[in-house]
């Protein structure tokens, strides 16, 4: 496993702000770790990679407790913090060769030209980090964290406060990166986790309240339920609809109907028979699944 998190629960005062959390994430695997603001999310990372202890638990990267072994995890995750601290007064190049420093990594020269190509910093890289926009800042933070060659990346909420056209550089940059190492990277933003994550996993109040695939948490949750927008040429009488065995829930909209079904029942043959016995033409019919972001804001409530 690269990342392995066991029953660790963390306390601020008499705060608790992780209850038990455990998961795994094993090599290559590219995960969201989703929640609202004060959810956990950071304080999870930074007892990943070794910057806070844990009250409980363990914690193991690339098979090693975090634990007693904070310098060799640090070269195993690069990691992003949340406020990227940088060095404004230096020029790019000089702090990454700083950072290399630190690592006290071989070939420090060509490490990192390697890494400006990687993360696109070649335009700016004889500029002052004071002098770069945010996104390229970004940049300077991921290129920071490459350094070492590390299997994890620790990316927490990476494209937080860019603009559009940044976050979609720094997405594709992390897709990219997503190929050869094992990412955890913490977002408010659903539409991210849609772009680049094949994993969910969604914190809220210290607890994981899911952990599965982005395709089956948009397929809906537990109740998996699903909706039909169907629209005929006529006015239906609503207990029409409601009659159909299965149906919760009904709404107009204009000409159309939003049909709400329980789990695993599925009513578009019914509506079209529908149309049929009433002497109806079906203009539209559309199956809806519950969107990522419902799902999201039904879990973390
Ligand atoms: P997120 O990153 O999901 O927004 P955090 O992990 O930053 O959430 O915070 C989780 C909770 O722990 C919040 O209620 C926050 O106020 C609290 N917290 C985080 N760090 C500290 C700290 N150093 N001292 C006291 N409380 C903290
Ligand atoms: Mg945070």
């Amino acid at each position: 496993m690269s990342i392995s998190v066991s029953g660790v629960s963390k306390y601020f005062g008499s705060q608790k702000a992780l209850n038990e959390v455990s998961f795994e994430i094993p090599s290559g695997q590219v995960v969201g770790f989703l929640g609202p603001n004060g959810a956990g999310k950071s304080t999870m990372m930074k007892i990943i990679t070794g910057y806070l202890p844990a009250s409980e638990g363990i914690t193991s990267v690339c098979n090693l407790p975090v634990e007693g072994n904070d310098l060799e995890v640090r070269k195993k995750v690069g990691y992003l913090p949340e406020h990227n601290p940088l060095y404004l007064d230096m020029y790019v190049a000089e702090y990454l060769n700083f950072v290399a420093g630190l690592y006290k990594l071989n070939n420090r020269k060509e490490r990192i030209e390697e890494i400006i190509d990687v993360t696109g910093l070649t335009p700016e890289r004889h500029k002052k980090i004071g002098a770069l926009s945010k996104g390229f800042r970004q940049r300077v933070g991921i290129a920071q964290a490459l350094l070492p060659d590390p299997e994890v990346l620790i990316l927490d909420e990476p494209t937080t406060g860019l603009d559009p056209n940044q976050i979609v550089e720094v997405r594709n940059l992390i897709s990219n990166l997503g190929k050869e190492k094992t990412i955890l990277l913490s977002t408010h933003i659903m539409q991210e986790v849609r772009a680049i994550c094949e994993r969910v996993i969604i914190i809220n109040n210290g607890l994981i309240v899911a952990d599965r695939s982005a395709s089956d948490l948009e397929k809906g949750l537990q109740n998996g339920k699903t909706r039909v927008f169907v629209e005929y040429d006529k006015k239906v009488a609503p207990e029409t609809i409601n009659a159909i065995s299965g149906v919760e829930a009904v709404s107009i909209s204009g000409n159309g109907w939003l049909v709400t079904t329980s789990s695993g029942v599925d009513i578009r043959p019914a509506l079209f028979k529908l149309a049929i016995d009433n002497d109806l033409i079906l203009l539209t019919m559309n199956q809806e699944h519950e969107s990522l972001e419902e799902v999201f804001q039904s879990l973390t409530k």
